[in-house]
């Protein structure tokens, strides 16, 4: 019998949700609604001094933001601490698990001694118990941690969905801890106990997490916990061909919102970026989710092409719904303290939409409708030069009295021109570093139009 799929994320709120969690996240809840199945969030809040209730807000907000809806959760790991506690005591009660009293001193000692000898470092098992084995006195007041009774030998093997199939030797991997002294389990073992209680079938995460998954499989099979399916997914690397990291560079989904993009765009682009389905670029969530059966993902580091994003974002800019953009684009607005609402902002995003790849930088654009511009220096010197501020003040009698549509404005600055002698690149960069801080623009009628008059009265007005 096939087992329902049951998907996770499974985060550690010791930092922000970043690129790589989050296209690990879209994978899972990918997979798991192509199959109709569920997709759980889950918190690994183990590592108490690190985990931040900000982290935490973050995570939550990007998966809102994302789209990536889950069925259950967010279930944290430390509110799950008797459940852990539970499964360590059956554990030792089996002989899968045991009390180690090693101090942290001994454990330098002892592997001081391995390498001496140019031997890999290991726990050498000296609280194992074995047959025959005497094990010494527990030291009184010493809080024993618990470790794992990992199999002397055999080989571990899975088929990973991502990398084909991968074996290691139970002989190179050591008794790890599964508990701390203080009752806090460690990420490999309340993983095992999570994914086996929330019965998930297919795990994907991170390629650094190979490592760890021969100790999982060797706990699920001591507990005799049906193994899910492992799908390790390949790093990203950034732009400078470096694993993208929170020192380099923007790697937390929040500061690509902040930043302008769209989610769908951030969706698209991220699902790509390790996976494809023939030669698309771009496809819509329902695409991706009737696509995504866990086949296709990339067997190599996928690259991160900033180029790339901001052409897929520049895509979904032109597509969704206008008046959600400039929603969008107000908010943005409002960060530089401008206040425009939101149907003042939809005149203007039809004109700006498609020369920008962001929503930050159709802000740009739109912000000089609502704020002075400042034009530079240099644009002030190259183009409003004295051969054309007589035109200027032309442009301006005429634009005070003309109906207020852009084929009269058109009119107006035609006949200026032809009564001052001008080619029209004169007047029009003229006109647009007064009156838009800038020296290029879309067609100069039509930006004008979408001003109040009296502003660019105001604005051509002057030396
Ligand atoms: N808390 C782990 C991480 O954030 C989860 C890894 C896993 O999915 O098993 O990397």
């Amino acid at each position: 019998m096939t087992r329902k799929v049951r998907t996770r994320i499974a985060p550690s709120p010791t930092g922000f949700l970043h690129l790589g969690t989050a296209r690990t996240a879209l994978y899972s809840w990918a997979f798991a609604r192509h199959h109709g199945g569920e997709f759980v969030l889950r918190i690994e809040d183990t590592d108490v001094a690190r985990s931040t209730q900000a982290s935490v807000d973050q995570i939550l907000a990007s998966m809102h933001w994302l789209g990536l809806d889950y069925d259950e959760g967010p279930i944290y790991q430390m509110q799950r601490l008797d459940r852990y506690r539970e499964v360590v005591d059956r554990m030792i009660a089996e002989g899968r698990a045991y009390r180690c009293y090693t101090t942290p001193e001994e454990l330098d000692a002892m592997r001081e001694a391995q390498k001496a000898r140019g031997e890999k470092t290991h726990y050498d098992g000296r609280w194992r118990p074995e047959p025959g084995k005497v094990l010494p006195m527990p030291p009184a007041g010493l809080e024993p941690v618990i470790r794992f009774s990992n199999p002397r030998d055999g080989i571990v093997t899975w088929d990973d969905l991502c990398k084909g199939p991968i074996s290691i030797s139970n002989r190179e991997i050591d008794d790890l801890i599964i508990m701390r002294a203080d009752g806090v389990p460690t990420y490999n073992f309340a993983v095992v106990v999570d994914d086996w209680d929330m019965n998930i079938s297919h795990v994907f995460r991170g390629d650094e997490h190979v490592n760890n998954t021969p100790w999982q499989i060797n706990i699920f099979n001591a507990l005799g916990a049906p193994l899910p399916l492992f799908g390790h997914v390949p790093v990203i690397l950034g732009d400078d061909g470096q694993k993208l990291s929170k020192r380099r560079g923007a790697v937390s989904v929040t500061a690509y919102e902040e930043s302008g993009f769209l989610p769908e765009a951030m969706l698209n682009y991220l699902a790509r970026l390790g996976w494809s389905h023939g030669d698309e670029e771009l496809f819509t969530r329902e695409q991706l989710v009737s696509w995504f059966d866990g086949s296709h993902l990339s067997k190599s580091p996928a690259q991160w092409d900033a180029a790339k994003l901001n052409w897929v974002n520049a895509h979904y800019l032109k597509t969704i719904d206008e008046g959600r953009l400039a929603a969008l684009v107000a908010t943005h607005l409002k960060r530089s303290n401008i206040n425009a609402s939101k149907d003042e902002v939809a005149r203007l995003v039809p004109l700006f939409k498609d020369r920008c790849s962001t929503t930050v930088e159709l802000a740009d654009w739109v912000a000089m409708y609502f704020a002075d511009v400042q034009p530079k220096e240099a644009d002030i010197a190259a183009h409003v030069t004295d051969v054309v501020k007589p035109a200027l003040n032309t442009l301006r009698e005429k634009l005070a009295v003309a109906e207020w549509t852009k084929a009269s404005i058109s009119a107006a600055i035609r006949e200026t021109i032809a009564a001052h002698g001008l080619k029209m690149p004169q007047l029009a960069h003229a006109v647009r570093v007064k009156v838009c801080g800038r020296a290029q623009t879309p067609s100069i009628d039509a930006v004008l139009e979408l001003f109040p008059r009296e502003l660019i009265l105001a604005r051509l007005h002057g030396p």
